[in-house]
């Protein structure tokens, strides 16, 4: 095969599939800018990339089969690519299945895929930095972005290999943080997404060191990052936070206007025995309290969750009390997935796996109760007067995709608005929410 620089005298073109949560999208979007600080173009598809670059999950099996087909349509469209990210870290399962990839690289291996693109694909000469804009190149529309504050968890979830693939929790300094938030906002973000594998453990790794950012001192901690973020005057949601007690400290920040009423904690089950046997934290009843006590301090509190039905040993009553527990709780929005064996997770030596006509069976009947939660939250909307982010037009003239305090982008659910005025991706602006259905709203722009 010809060498890849003879393909084209032009910049080389790498083109990018991200797949899998957005962890590994941010993990992207870092390989993207360092792609185009060093002068490579990015290509929309795979037909005029020199070579593609696959990012993929490795968490369910489902996952790694999506990501195992995503390497094997790049491998078909183009036939020369590089595998990153998740599924990375078991190289022997991708060279079995495609043994023609370039090279394989883990998770956050910046440097080993800037390596395996040079080797296949030899960078321009000169590169001119400034073509990176200042706060990097983002996969997500410029209004919106993620801000990862660590990488690996230190937590033992009996399901899950997250743990295994990257490591234990390792934080980033929190005046890193603030500043790429910093840098994000100067250049148009309007709503900052927190993520990591488990938002509330940030900083544990480093005993919350102190570090200063613009003489104030902040602890790289869950709470003192709230603060710091509070400060730039966007919407900050927090995503992925373990149900620990301290979660409570954020609340005041929430009832003051200055963190996004919208609280992402995968909760996972309500029984106390599945919790143990996932090896999570199992005091169902406080959480019940404490829910209720943040609802009463934040009452436009939204909370996401995700939940597993049909872990080994759940019964019956397990799963009953779960469903109790989201229509006690009124869980916001909520995914639900069937509990899957992964390769390498302790819950596969479980006792009591679950048969799958009844996991599919509770997975339904989870989905209506969650239905009816989410109908009645929405009709509750009606008639309110609440801001709305615009993402970008919507079908007819006059119409906008939106999205309230409660939606996440890309996860919740989205407000069809009309404006007479003339909106722009990013913009904030209060409507009255006129209709609703299951999950979305309809709203016309006030003044
Ligand atoms: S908190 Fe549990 S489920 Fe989440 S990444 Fe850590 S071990 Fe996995």
């Amino acid at each position: 095969m010809a060498h890849p620089t003879s393909l084209s005298s032009a910049a080389p073109k790498v083109g990018i599939v991200s797949l899998g949560c957005p962890k590994a999208l941010v993990d992207s979007e870092r390989i993207v800018t360092r792609l185009r600080a060093e002068g490579y173009q990015i290509s929309p598809d795979y037909a005029g990339a020199d070579l593609v670059l696959v990012n993929t999950c490795g968490f369910l099996d489902s996952a790694r089969a999506e990501s195992l087909e995503a390497i094997g349509e790049a491998m078909n469209a183009n036939g020369r690519v590089i595998v990153t990210g998740c599924l990375g870290a078991e190289p022997e399962v991708i060279e079995a299945e495609h043994p023609g990839v370039l090279a394989v690289t883990g998770p956050h291996q910046y440097e080993q895929v800037m390596e395996a693109v040079h080797t296949h694909l030899t960078p321009p000469h000169n590169p001119h930095l400034d073509l990176v804009p200042e706060a990097g190149l983002k996969l997500t529309p410029r209004h919106y972005a993620y801000l990862k504050i660590s990488e690996g968890c230190h937590n033992r979830c009996s399901f899950c290999i997250i743990p295994k693939l990257r490591g234990d929790l390792v934080s980033r300094p929190v005046h890193h943080v603030l500043t790429e938030a910093e840098q994000l906002v100067r250049a148009g973000v309007r709503e900052l997404l927190v993520i990591s594998q488990d938002t509330s453990a940030y900083g544990l790794d480093v005993r919350y060191a102190p570090q200063t950012w613009k003489n104030e001192t902040y602890q790289t901690r869950f709470l003192d990052l709230a603060r710091g973020l509070s400060t730039l005057g966007v919407w900050t949601r927090m995503h992925y936070v373990y149900p620990y007690p301290h979660v409570d400290d954020i609340i005041p920040l929430m009832a003051d206007g200055l963190i996004t009423p919208y609280l992402d904690i995968p909760f996972q089950h309500a029984s106390t025995s599945v919790l143990k046997a996932m090896k999570r934290p199992a005091k169902q009843d406080r959480v019940l309290e404490r829910i209720q006590a943040w609802r009463r301090d934040v009452p436009d509190l939204a909370i996401r969750s995700t939940f597993i039905v049909g872990f080994p040993g759940e019964t019956e009553a397990d799963f009953e009390t779960l469903l109790d527990f989201i229509r006690e709780a009124k869980i916001d929005r909520a995914g639900c997935f069937k509990y899957e064996n992964v390769a390498h997770a302790d819950s596969r030596a479980l006792p009591g796996h679950v048969d799958e006509a009844v996991k599919e069976d509770r997975w339904h009947r989870f989905m209506q109760v969650q239905a009816d939660i989410s109908a009645a939250r929405a009709e509750a909307q009606i008639g309110t007067v609440q801001e709305v982010i615009i993402d970008g037009p919507g079908e007819t003239d006059g119409a906008y995709l939106a999205r309230s305090k409660a939606d996440a982008p890309e996860i919740d659910g989205v407000v069809h608005v009309d404006s007479p005025a003339c909106l722009g991706a990013g913009d904030i602006v209060p409507v009255r929410i006129t209709d609703a259905d299951d999950y979305d709203l309809w709203a016309e722009h006030t003044a």
